[in-house]
């Protein structure tokens, strides 16, 4: 059975093999497979261009319908410098493989590739096939290092999951949250300010307050206590952490003032733990659980920003929770029913779970403690894991949780991770009931991850239709004429000294054109007022969604409907 993988696989040598047949100037380099597709990178003075495109997918089409088989051959490492000796690249990948591992060619009709292998038997495998577009790529991703031109295709077993396919992106690109966010006024990433820096507009900041208001009441509720710490610290704190050593690739560089060096902070941690530290601590006390919207900095390459789900700065819903040993089991199965509770109110039902342990030369003894109370928790809650190995923190072991969207995208959000090692690293202590002194567990955990994340994926989640409850405009008050602006205004009043957002459109254009404009700004419910609803003080509701016609209703009905929603979540 031909994997996807090795079907993709099979398509890049194919186009591999077109584009030395339409370009032979083209120096082919790596055409791996990835999610959906493949790609292929190729050295060509001249860019390729859409037109170049749409004739290598003719070609591509005849090599797959020829219906070539795949032949493996192992060579030696003289005799595969020697076939690619016109391509620096390919013989660069040559001289690199390691003596003990075989050097295979495979062809495909008139086409030679230098691979390790994975492939389909035969071209006639791929059902279906398109290229989609060409991005520049560095050769090994290294920017000192010649620029290359990337294809990009898509391949599947059949024409139907390719059509499925390309509805799909479609979908994905009117969800997508960049063009939203600029579409609803939500948020903007300015170049003048920094690539990766997320300014939030008034409707998206009422949406972020919404969501950390409902996270709030679930920590109030869970025992935890607010703390507030600072942005800037002494980058001697982050030595103590191993911030520094482990971690200094994401961080920003340092800030000198009075010949101290600062660091902006790349996480919380350090600063919840020196106010652990700030007086002694008895049994008694514990569990002591911090919580902060702790907002951090983080270094990201420029080329690798995306939006709001790759950035410079952001907020994380962040906690750390200080612990007995004893308490560490009960500790993880309370924040992972928190997990759930929280992203069962935003609509998400499908997750999957990971235990992310440690690289194996960072293991320690405690490590297995850590991964006990993890898969202890999991099976308490009777939940399906899947092991990553390497995935872990540099100070321990963690659980990620990354959940499916409506259309299926999955994304990667909270995580909570066990630490015996900075309470080591802090020298961390609470008093135990034997009148001596113990080192305490630390949790870290971020149920949303990054405020900037979450709203990014709530916006591709709903896209746009925030539900009543989240909706930074729950409901538009659209007068017929100039005369019912009055009556506009009352409805208005009424309704946010309900506590409801909503707003009155006192424009001048004509009804069609209001209903049109706050459509497309997706708000849940347009309430029309004209002449008869002036006088019988009632709203004519439009419902997002829903062509029903509805009878009017008093304002105080209509206000029920809506606090109803807020109450359900919908
Ligand atoms: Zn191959
Ligand atoms: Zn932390």
């Amino acid at each position: 059975m031909t994997s996807p993988a090795e079907l993709r696989h099979t398509a890049a040598h194919v186009l591999a093999y077109a584009v030395q047949d339409l370009f032979p100037e083209a120096k082919p380099t790596i055409g791996p497979a990835i999610e959906h597709g493949f790609y292929y990178d190729f050295e060509r003075p001249e860019p390729f261009t859409p037109d170049d495109l749409i004739r290598l997918e003719a070609r591509m089409k005849e090599i797959i319908a020829a219906g070539h088989p795949m032949i493996g051959m192992t060579v030696s490492r003289e005799r595969a410098i020697e076939c690619f000796r016109d391509n620096p690249y390919k013989v660069e990948i040559a001289s690199e493989i390691p003596p003990e591992e075989p050097i295979t060619l495979y062809t495909i009709g008139e086409f030679t590739d230098l691979c390790r292998g994975g492939h389909a038997a035969s071209t006639a495998e791929i059902g279906a096939v398109k290229l989609m577009n060409v991005a520049g790529a560095y050769w090994r991703g290294d920017e000192h290092r010649p620029m290359l031109q990337r294809i990009y295709g898509t391949a599947w077993p059949t024409q139907a999951e390719l059509d499925a396919y390309l509805v799909f992106l479609e979908e994905a690109q009117k969800r997508d949250h960049r063009k939203l966010g600029q579409e609803l006024d939500l948020f903007s990433i300015q170049e003048e300010a920094g690539g990766g820096l997320v300014f939030w507009h008034p409707k998206g900041a009422a949406v972020r307050e919404i969501v950390e208001q409902f996270m709030r009441e679930g920590l109030r509720e869970r025992g935890y206590l607010p703390v507030v710490t600072p942005h800037v610290v002494s980058e001697k704190l982050y030595e103590t952490s191993g911030h520094l050593e482990n971690f200094s690739a994401n961080m920003f560089g340092p800030l000198e003032v009075e010949s101290q060096r600062f660091r902006l902070r790349p996480m919380n941690c350090p600063g919840h733990i020196l106010i652990y530290k700030s007086h002694p601590r008895s049994y008694r006390e514990l569990p002591i659980r911090y919580s902060e919207f702790g907002t951090v900095y983080r270094f990201e390459r420029s080329g690798t920003l995306h939006g709001l789900t790759r950035v410079r700065g952001f907020t994380i819903d962040d906690a750390h929770l200080f612990c007995t040993p004893e308490q560490l089991q009960g500790e993880f199965e309370r924040t992972l029913d928190e997990a759930l509770r929280l992203m069962r109110a935003f609509a998400f039902s499908d997750f999957e779970y990971f235990l992310s342990r440690r690289e194996p030369h960072l293991r320690a003894e405690t490590d297995e403690l850590a991964e006990a109370a993890i898969r202890g928790a999991l099976e308490t809650f009777n939940l399906p894991y899947e092991i990553d190995e390497g995935g872990g923190a540099f100070y321990g072991p963690k659980l990620d949780i990354n959940l499916h969207d409506a259309i299926g995208r999955k994304w990667q959000l909270g995580t909570v991770q066990v630490d015996f090692e900075l309470p080591k690293r802090f020298d961390l202590k609470y008093r135990g009931s034997d009148g001596s002194d113990h080192r305490p567990v630390m949790i870290h955990r971020a149920l949303a991850g990054s405020m900037e994340r979450f709203f990014g994926v709530l916006i591709e989640h709903f896209a746009g239709n925030f539900p009543a409850w989240l909706a930074p405009i729950q409901a538009v008050i659209a007068p017929v004429s100039e005369h019912q602006f009055d009556y506009g205004r009352q409805v208005a009043e009424q309704l946010k000294t309900g506590g409801f957002r909503v707003e009155l459109d006192e424009s001048n254009e004509k009804l069609g054109y209001k209903i049109r404009h706050w459509k497309t700004q997706k708000v849940p419910y347009i309430l029309v007022v004209g002449k008869n609803e002036a006088a019988a003080g009632t709203v004519n509701v439009n419902e997002r969604g829903s062509s029903e016609s509805r009878e009017p209703m008093s304002i105080a009905a209509f206000a029920e409907e809506l606090q109803q929603r807020i109450e359900e979540k919908t």
